[in-house]
Parts: structure tokens; sequence; C-alpha cells
């Protein structure tokens, strides 16, 4: 059998683990905060364990760390992209982005990505696999070492489905946000979903503080088609009854994705769809041009149709904001993260 994956415990799991290898349980706390809140990648910086402790440590668990491979930083705005290969070879991507409010971090989920929605390029190599608990927070926790700066944000929004990754998700926010980690405020966390909506109904019974994004695109199950495959499978109407059910249970207002697409959803009825769709959930709308990714053909909507799209649903008194375009020349732009390296080096 392989060793645990102890970065990927609960403290209350911890504990147990500790009892089991006949250590006492207050143990479990001090290799709680090597992990979590020191930010240890391995045993032998846990410097106040004994020799003894840290041996045994190393022969029952496995500890976790991501390996940095590439570290880009854009030339237009300073955002850092970090391409980190895990334990088994796979690679992920994380980008660090720089605003007043602070640094905001965009994960991964998975290596890869089932969904195939036809924008993006995170999906073009399909799924290899889910990512652990502790590889969603080895990104945050890496990035964290590596650059000296407090990640005050987490959008988990790079490759791959977060809700198509339920389970180690919602592990991974409990401990990212337990004050005996790094303690960052549920708040301050962003889960995107292209829209499964049992997950979203799901995990809006874990009642977490977080702010759920759904990435929209489309305001009609047709226009959805057309760009996302699971629009076949839900339909608009059963995501906005999710969206309702999601702020019912938690109090937390949607985020609507909206990424505009020259003359695919940019019109005024589009506009005027959205205006009813954001009328019937608490809603503000994040426009987005799409980004270019290279094996698709999709172009974003021109500056001045994007700012009269923008303008047609403030009139209407809906909150929408237009994404900055972070780290564009460095790929590290939305639907930009790809799961192999190699491939686009060439
Ligand atoms: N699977 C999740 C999270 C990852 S994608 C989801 O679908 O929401 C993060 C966001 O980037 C989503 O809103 C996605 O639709 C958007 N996106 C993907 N490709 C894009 C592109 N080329 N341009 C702009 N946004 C894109």
């Amino acid at each position: 059998m392989g060793k645990t994956d102890i970065k990927s415990l609960s403290f209350a799991q911890l504990q147990q683990e500790m009892e089991k290898i006949g250590e006492k349980k207050f143990r479990a706390a001090q290799l709680y905060e090597w992990m979590h809140k020191k930010l240890a990648r391995n045993f032998s910086e846990m410097t106040n364990l004994s020799l003894s402790l840290r041996e045994k440590c190393g022969e029952y668990f496995e500890l976790t760390a991501l390996t940095p491979v590439q570290v880009q930083e854009s030339k237009l705005d300073g955002t850092k992209k970090f391409l980190f290969e895990l334990a088994d070879g796979n690679m992920v991507e994380s980008v660090l982005m720089k605003y007043h409010h602070g640094n905001s971090l965009c994960i991964s989920s998975q290596v890869g990505c089932k969904m195939g929605c036809k924008f993006c390029a995170s999906t073009l190599g399909g799924l290899v696999r889910s990512l652990t608990v502790s590889e969603m927070l080895d990104q945050v926790y890496a990035v964290t070492r590596l650059t000296g700066e407090r990640i005050s944000n987490v959008v988990v929004m790079g490759i791959g489905e977060p809700l198509d990754n339920m389970e180690n998700l919602v592990k991974f926010i409990r401990m990212l946000t337990d004050d005996k980690g790094l303690h960052i405020s549920q708040r301050n966390i962003t889960v995107s979903t292209c829209g499964l909506v049992p997950k979203m109904r799901e995990l809006a019974q874990e009642e977490l503080q977080i702010t759920l994004a759904l990435s929209l695109h489309g305001v009609t199950d047709e226009k959805r088609k057309e760009l996302m495959p699971i629009a076949e499978k839900y339909g608009v109407a059963e995501l906005m009854d999710a969206c309702r059910y999601y702020f019912e249970k938690t109090g937390r207002r949607i985020t609507f994705e909206y990424a505009l697409v020259k003359g695919v959803n940019d019109t005024e009825e589009d506009a005027r769809g959205l205006i009813r769709l954001t009328s019937l959930v608490h809603a503000h709308v994040n426009l987005i041009p799409v980004n270019p990714v290279r094996e698709r053909s999709y172009v974003s909507s021109e500056k001045e149709a994007v700012k009269v799209f923008q303008k047609k649903l403030e009139e209407a008194g809906v909150n929408a904001t237009l994404r900055r375009e972070m780290g564009r020349d460095i790929d590290g732009a939305c639907g930009q993260l790809r799961r192999n390296y190699k491939k686009y080096i060439f």
C-alpha cells in the first residue's frame, strides 16, 4: 500500500493518524502547523520535532510538494504564471495577479478537463485526473513561498472543472480558510463552474461563504449549446433555479461570467437576455472579452461592442464589471492554461 498523503488530512484525521502510529495526539498540532502555516516542504524542515519522529513520519507518510518548472512574468501587468510538476509527472498551471486590493491566485483543480467548452484551451487534451486536496493547497503554498507574498484571494478558475472534484474541493476550502492554516477568508475565495446543476446544489448545502461564479456565456439553451457541451445536459432554467438555491442557502450573490465572442453572444438581444436573467437571480455580471486560443477560431468582440454591451447592462441597473485581461502576453489569461507544457513551447 502507498503511503498516506499527510497534507490532505484534516486536523482531526491527523490526530487519529498520530494515535495509530503510537504518537501523542498533540503532535498533530505541531505537524499541522509546519505543513499549513510554516509551509514546510519536507519533514527535515520541521526542526522542533525529534529526529526519530521525523524519520517515523517519513516511513508512514508522503509529504507532497510541487516542483516549479517555469515561471513567466507578464511585461504588461506583472502577472506571474507558474508551471508546476506534480509527483506523478503531470503538470498544472497557477496564475498570480496583483490588484490594488491584494494578490489573487488562480489555481487549477484538475489535470486537464472533460467539459469541452469550445473556446477553452484547458479542455483540448481531455481530463487526465482530479487533483488531491494537497495538490490544490500546494499551489497556494508554493506561490507564497516562491514570491514571499501573502495571497489574499484564491480563485478556482484555472485548469479543470472544480465541481467535478467536489469532495476534494470542499476539503481544500475548509483547510485553506481554517485558522490553523493560512486562514484566508472564505469571502475571498471564488469557485467557478460551467454549470453542473446537482453539484451546485451540493455546494450550496455546505453553506460556505465563498463566491460561486457561473460560466454562463449564453442566455438561452441554444446559445449556450453552441459554446458549451454541458448545456446539452442542464438548461438555463435549471441553472437559474440552482443559483437561487445557492443564494438562499448562503446569502452570497452569484457572479455570472460572460465571455464576449464576436458575432456569437454580443448582440443587443443577448444583452437583454442577460438583464432578464440577472433579474431572476441575485447576480452581478463579469464580462470577459474572449481570449484567443491558438486552436480555436473564436474572436473577441470589438472594444466598442464590449463597451456598448456593458453600458446596456448598466443602464438597466445590472452591476457589470469588465474583467481586466491579466497576463495575456504569457498565455495566463482565462481559458489559456494548459495541462501539457511541451505542447505549446514549440
Ligand atoms: N471549469 C470552470 C473553471 C475554469 S474556466 C468553469 O467553466 O467555470 C474559468 C473561466 O474562464 C470560465 O468562466 C471559462 O468559461 C472562462 N474561459 C475559458 N476559456 C476562455 C477564453 N478563451 N476566453 C475567456 N474566458 C474563457
